[in-house]
């Protein structure tokens, strides 16, 4: 046995001691009934090529490997953001165990979210009843402020009426009757989890907003992050540049605290997010933000329906987004950029001149939200890199024009392509036939990576297969930096590995770089 107790092999090393090849090969050869070796191997060619990437890309009812998720999860991201808040998705218990999972690998934290736990009877009969105890029980076990209602698609195709369900569960005492229950209507068979972001940020504003007077105090703004794993970094750089410029705002939405919070004995269920106060308070101001145009663009129609100012951004990433952004905040707040802002974007700009070298010319595939896409290419040309391909599986035609838009502003942007709502198996074809240098997106592009052999960079939700990415900040001049180092290391570990052959290419392996 290779076993010892003095040096222990997990499974990565033990399946490769000569027992388990031998017994893995006799399986496979005695039960498996493979295909030979070359049959195998064509085919694996075939994949590769542009015939193959034709027919790819063709494909019409079939997706192999999307990088998006349903409503919900977004629903459930959104209410992370708010005081005290549980989420309550109403549906089957199955898609919340999902949610959860899909949040805790991704932070390393813990994901809090309850179920109706909808079965087959529901289905015929409606899921009245698993609301009216569904909220019961969770306003008596968690001991939440507010409860966020959402749906998985079960609840959807049967039509339950969420409002209707909810006014009959205050009546059945369920809640107290002033008790704050917001609810959307979240389908996962419409949009992707950026839409479900939009609809439970729009449904709990809706909630504390409908009906009320606005008396706008000038100078004021609401800032909505949208779907972001980079949330924990990300809202507090935002927090500490808005800070330095003195701006009254409010974060409508901010799970900064509730997915970052300490190891010191005690479990919090729940941390930080938006007062409930605040969300009232927030009909007031002269203005609301969106840091990602694509989740909020309910949410913004609704704010400008109460005559707010209103404005979105694309993930305000690298120096002119974040000089945008900013300029814009000057503007609604009176408030000048100070001389500390300053020089953090001379430095930024002193580090891409620095690493101007490496970074000219190298070629980019890039795919995620469609947010995060604009930007991660907006910032790449910044550097003097070619976005060659730009995918969003949840991209639409309208990202599809803004991003034509704005490759076709640089001439680093001349080749590049953009492909909205294809998959990761599309993505495969591309990288295939027009090969590029770095592939920037999330954990699911390392099997990108294993066949095609292009270095993933993880900028994009979910990281599932690196830790704590998520606690440093991509926006703002400071995020710049870090996605600039983040390129920067892949260039040069890689470069590192191809001249690391002694006698062979160690030539170039220099000590300074
Ligand atoms: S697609 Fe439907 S069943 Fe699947 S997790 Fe989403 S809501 Fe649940």
């Amino acid at each position: 046995m290779p076993q010892s107790a003095e040096k222990i092999l997990d499974h990565a090393p033990l399946f490769r001691e000569p027992e388990y090849r031998k017994m893995l090969a006799e399986k496979k050869l005695n039960f498996e009934c493979p295909h030979s070796d070359q049959i195998v191997t064509d085919q694996a060619e075939y994949t590769k090529t542009w015939e193959y990437r034709e027919k790819n890309l063709a494909r019409e009812a079939l997706v192999v490997n999307p990088a998006k998720a349903c409503q919900p999860l977004g629903a459930v991201f959104a209410a992370a953001g708010f005081e005290r808040t549980m989420s309550f998705v109403h549906g089957s218990q199955g898609c919340v165990a999902y949610y959860r999972s899909h949040l805790s690998r991704h932070f390393k934290e813990p994901s809090s979210a309850v179920s109706s736990s909808m079965t087959e009877d529901a289905a015929v009969f409606g899921g009245l009843k698993n609301m009216v105890d569904g909220l019961a029980n969770t306003y008596a076990l968690y001991d939440p402020k507010m409860i966020a209602v959402s749906t998985t698609c079960m609840a959807e195709v049967i039509g339950d009426d969420l409002h209707g369900f909810i006014e009959n569960a205050k009546s059945e005492g369920s809640v107290p009757p002033e008790f704050d229950v917001p609810f959307a209507h979240t389908p996962a068979f419409v949009g992707s989890h950026v839409d479900g972001y939009d609809a439970m940020v729009k449904g709990i504003l809706e909630h504390f907003w409908k009906g009320k007077e606005r008396t706008e105090a000038a100078g004021t703004i609401n800032i909505i992050p949208g779907f972001d794993g980079f949330c924990v970094g990300n809202n507090r750089e935002l927090k500490r540049l808005l800070n330095l410029m003195g701006v009254s705002y409010t974060f409508i939405q901010d799970a900064s605290d509730q997915f970052d919070t300490p190891s010191d004995g005690e479990f919090r269920m729940y941390d930080g997010g938006t007062k409930i106060k605040d969300v009232r308070a927030a009909l007031n101001a002269e203005a609301t933000l969106s840091l990602q145009h694509y989740n909020t663009r309910k949410t913004l129609d609704y704010c400008q329906e109460f005559e707010q100012a209103t404005a979105s951004f694309h993930y305000p990433l690298g120096v002119k987004a974040t000089d945008e952004f900013l300029m814009k905040v000057s503007e609604i707040s009176g408030k000048e950029i100070p001389e500390t802002i300053r020089l953090e974007r001379g430095r930024l700009i002193d580090a891409m001149a620095d690493s101007q070298s490496w970074l000219h010319g190298k070629k980019y595939a890039i795919y995620g939200d469609p947010d995060f896409v604009y930007a991660a290419a907006r910032f790449i040309m910044e550097t003097g890199g070619e976005p060659i391909h730009c995918l969003a599986t949840n991209g639409t035609t309208a990202w599809e024009a803004e991003m034509k838009e704005l490759l076709a502003s640089s001439p680093f942007g001349k080749d590049a392509q953009v492909w909205p709502g294809k998959d990761l198996w599309a993505m495969r074809s591309l990288l295939f036939t027009e090969p590029v240098d770095l592939l920037i997106g999330n954990s699911y592009g390392k099997y990108l990576e294993r066949d095609a052999g292009t270095p993933l960079v993880r900028l994009m939700f979910p990281i599932f297969d690196r830790h704590h990415h998520h606690r440093f900040p991509l926006m703002g001049y400071q995020g710049g930096l870090r996605v600039l180092t983040t390129i920067l290391d892949k260039i040069l570990d890689k470069l590192d590995g191809e001249t690391i052959k002694v006698g062979v290419t160690d030539y170039s392996y220099d000590l300074t770089r």
